[in-house]
């Protein structure tokens, strides 16, 4: 599908066409999303909102019209819910010290689950540190998906926020965050989502879930590096402390007292990365022309593929066997070092992640040391499936 709208893929690794299968860490950029970078630098690059001039005033709409494309993408109720962010990890950072600046004392908890990609773990320690709260793990069972009853008896009166992903990036568990979302509610908790492999992959519907927060990654959706997401309902918005001082977010300051900016730039401090908002619009704007839901069936339909063939060969052990999963398949191979079986495969060609994949917990569970992870986009071929299953046979008889 569309492969050749992405130039990086027409390269030859080690003289083989590039099988490139590390869409979870990463995913790679179509010539629009390119185009409308070398375009920015070329034509509009200037400073945002503040400017009279015309360049800065073409930015600034350029700027504020990827918000209310992003706003549109996740049906979000305003534009104003929006905050750009450098990625998912500072928006969960975000999240993490604005949320809990203003309302975590000591003593109360705060629940992730024990699938959580680091980014989503850390955060929330450097709070409980900051604030004397106490983390608490929703357990996993060895399909990798989380215990709703186990979950359920966490709370208690202290809780005051769970954070839990809506995709795991190391088994590829799509989490029933709908469920999730019910039972927090029901004890008055907020929640919110590490969608950072999901908003490629599912459409995402925040008013629907019906979460509180949302954050994710651009350039895990065909954007570039370095813009991302936090999605937060106005309710919070209003009430939190802002996250970093600097420019733009202020509304007045003297050394005595400062009064901050209205939503949305309350959160967004300094000089954002605003050649790289636009690419995300663009690579919205992609992803809509193709269709999410084509995008996610053509996903699919790779994974049943993939995860039937691999499962014929002799030794093969999955990581992360879920009922629902996206399109992300870890494995071990008899008790070959999965870095082996990476540059192995590597030098045919392919690539894949081998580690713990920022999620050593999930690791710690398994009592594995790291996982081989394979992870499709929307421009993989089953052809491509094909030369994994072939390039992993070939790995095995090396090792053995
Ligand atoms: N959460 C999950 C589930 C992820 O997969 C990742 C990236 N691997 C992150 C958070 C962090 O994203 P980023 O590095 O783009 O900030």
């Amino acid at each position: 599908m569309n492969r050749e709208e992405f130039p990086i893929l027409g390269q030859q690794i080690y003289h083989r066409p590039l099988v490139y299968l590390d869409n979870a860490a990463t995913t790679h950029k179509p010539q629009v999303v390119i185009d409308a970078l070398c375009n920015y630098y070329e034509t509009i690059n200037s400073n945002i909102h503040r400017g009279v001039h015309y360049l800065s005033q073409l930015a600034t709409s350029e700027f504020e019209l990827t918000r209310k494309c992003v706003q549109q993408f996740i049906h979000a109720t305003h534009d104003y819910e929006i905050i750009f962010t450098r990625g998912a990890t500072e928006a969960i950072n975000l999240v993490a010290a604005s949320f809990g600046r203003t309302y975590i004392h000591e003593g109360d908890e705060i629940i992730v689950s024990e699938m959580e990609h680091h980014s989503n773990i850390v955060p929330w320690q450097f709070l409980c540190e900051d604030r004397g709260a106490v983390l608490r793990v929703i357990p996993m069972n060895d399909e990798g998906v989380l215990d709703l009853t186990a979950y359920e008896r966490l709370f208690t009166p202290k809780t005051k926020i769970v954070a839990v992903a809506h995709i795991s990036n190391a088994l590829g568990t799509i989490n029933e965050v709908g469920k999730l979302i019910k039972v927090a509610h029901e004890h008055q908790v907020p929640v919110m989502l590490d969608g950072a492999q999901a908003v490629a992959h599912e459409p995402v519907d925040v008013q629907a879930l019906d979460c509180d927060f949302y954050c994710f990654s651009g350039h895990k959706m065909y954007a570039p590096m370095g813009v991302g997401v936090m999605y937060g309902k106005e309710r919070w918005l209003n009430e939190m402390k802002p996250y970093q001082g600097g420019g733009e977010m202020i509304s007045s300051v003297t050394f005595e007292k400062t009064t901050y900016n209205e939503l949305p730039f309350k959160f967004e401090a300094g000089t954002p990365s605003v050649g790289d908002v636009i690419g995300l619009r663009k690579a919205i704007e992609y992803m809509q022309g193709i269709g999410i839901e084509r995008i996610r069936a053509h996903e699919e339909a790779l994974l049943g593929y993939t995860t039937e063939a691999l499962s014929n060969i002799e030794g093969i052990r999955f990581i992360g066997t879920a009922p629902r999963k996206a399109a992300v398949i870890s494995f071990l191979i008899g008790d070959t070092h999965p870095y082996d079986v990476g540059v192995l495969l590597d030098h045919q060609g392919v690539a894949v992640r081998t580690g713990h994949h920022c999620a050593q917990p999930v690791m710690n569970h398994f009592r594995i040391p790291g996982t081989i992870r394979a992870s499709f986009a929307l421009y993989n071929t089953q052809e491509e499936a094909d030369i994994l299953i072939q390039a992993i046979k070939k790995a095995q008889s090396m090792l053995q």
